[in-house]
């Protein structure tokens, strides 16, 4: 294997320093190799920071902002099923093997196998070519446990050894590769710096040792950091003060089952009947692994449907993430009022407007705001609650949220030992390609960051 690269969700050299001497294979790359910090999408968030990262390509252009989106024809909540969208590395680099990056679900056919990663729907086909299904008995993409519940840590180190054991049993076949530790991100928004943290790491870096020995260059990438979370900021209430965004009553129980007896009925659609083999299980599980107990999506998908007013201006999603409704009733505030209001809370550091921060044709789809806060606020958006900021619980919910730069890390006989300023994620993909002597294909944004040895350029695999 020419690359192997090691998706490290949430990594975040402000930690990995702190204990690379229980790290002694993360320690080498970071010693021997060139490594620095990576800039992330905005929101540095996991889905549309791995697609970013495998495509090179901005939000913008993909159509993937967060884990859902808000579907203003049928009023409700759809979570992101990526996993059909190209130009990944994969699809450009024969002979490869892809396991468990997050947003691969449904998985692509390519040259060579692919496991899905999170979010993925129990019971279906999880890999490509499905010849490979048989031989991946006892694999499984989703967590028994939900992140929190007892038992949920030996849960994550078992997860953690099936995805190093499975890809290291299929490598030595293949001249690329990727493994994706998605738990880790889990860990850290649970238990911040814990024991229990060490120790998964230290079982990450023995498979990183393995990968070493199977790859000529191994490559450490994460979609975005994290680090200790100071306080919530709720949006809800400066909304509702300036009238831009209402919720209806709770509904009782049986409405909800009403609507979704009317949604199972309503005419297919392709992404419809993605969405109807996505369970509710795989909804609940992408909203317990977002953030534990009642403490992530305002609502699940389909309460959003009947609680939001969608005659709102705007509709805010956790994340800071705000939508401009397109069937806003006449005479409500304006989308700037709107900014200004955001712009006026405690640790907001900028409100973005799309086109500041995307491009392409997708732009459309694109959140019309954005709140950055100050680094360890985390942006809620919870309907019913009249908070504006308040401190996070230990032991019932996150400690630790997600930062701007997340880690890259290159060492193997093609790298060229060096230290390097201002990588950011798009620059990933060109870069792994540039090992392939494969140009950087016209659409993507970054650009190969100048690891290679000069004997190495475009040297044919
Ligand atoms: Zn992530």
């Amino acid at each position: 294997m020419k690359v192997a690269v090691v998706g490290l969700d949430s990594a975040d050299w402000s930690l990995l320093d702190r204990w690379l001497h229980h790290l002694p294979h993360i320690a080498q790359i970071r010693r021997d190799g060139v490594s620095g910090p990576l800039a992330s999408t905005r929101p540095p968030v996991t889905i549309p920071a791995w697609k970013s990262y495998s495509t090179g390509k901005n939000p913008g252009k993909l159509g993937i902002f967060w884990f859902a989106h808000p579907d203003f024809e049928e009023q409700r909540l759809r979570i992101n099923l990526p996993g059909g969208i190209g130009g990944n590395l994969w699809d450009f680099i024969p002979n490869s093997l892809v396991v468990n990056t997050p947003g691969t679900f449904p998985p692509r056919l390519i040259d060579g196998v692919l496991i899905a990663g999170f979010p993925c729907p129990e019971g279906q086909p999880f890999a490509t070519p499905e010849s490979i299904l048989p031989q991946l008995s006892g694999y499984r993409v989703n967590t028994r446990i939900p992140p929190g519940g007892p038992g949920y840590p030996d849960e994550a180190m078992e997860l953690i050894s099936m995805r190093f054991d499975t890809f290291l049993r299929f490598a030595p076949r293949f001249d690329f590769g990727q493994v994706t530790i998605f738990v880790i991100d889990e860990l850290h928004h649970l238990y911040g710096s814990d024991s229990v943290v060490l120790d998964a790491w230290r079982l990450i870096d023995e498979g990183i040792g393995r990968v070493m020995a199977v790859a000529d260059n191994v490559v450490l990438v994460s979609d975005h950091g994290s680090g200790p979370l100071k306080h919530f900021l709720n949006v809800v209430p400066a909304l509702k003060e300036i009238g831009a965004f209402r919720v209806r009553g709770r509904p009782w129980k049986g409405a909800l089952a009403v609507a979704d007896r009317l949604h199972a009925i309503s005419p297919p659609g392709v992404h419809r009947a993605v969405e109807r083999v996505v369970p509710r299980k795989v909804r609940d599980a992408a909203r317990t692994r977002l953030a534990p107990m009642e403490h992530w999506l305002a609502s699940t998908p389909d309460q959003f449907r009947v609680r939001v007013d969608w005659t709102s201006t705007a509709i805010p999603l956790n994340q800071g993430l705000v939508y401009r409704n397109p069937a806003a009733a006449r005479g409500g505030p304006l989308m700037s009022e709107v900014e200004t209001a955001l712009r006026g809370l405690p640790s907001v550091a900028r409100v973005w407007r799309r086109d500041e921060l995307y491009s392409g044709p997708l732009l459309k789809n694109a959140p019309e705001l954005w709140v950055e806060t100050d680094a360890g606020v985390e942006v809620a958006a919870r309907f019913d609650d009249a908070w504006i900021t308040r401190r996070p619980e230990k032991g019932r919910e996150w400690i630790v949220n997600h930062r701007q730069h997340g880690i890259y890390g290159f060492l193997g006989q093609d790298v060229e030992p060096q230290k390097l300023d201002g990588a950011a994620i798009y620059d990933m993909c060109p870069t792994i390609l540039s090992f392939y002597g494969i140009p950087t294909p016209a659409t993507v944004d970054g650009r190969p960051l100048p690891v290679l040895r000069k004997t190495a350029m475009g040297r044919p695999t």
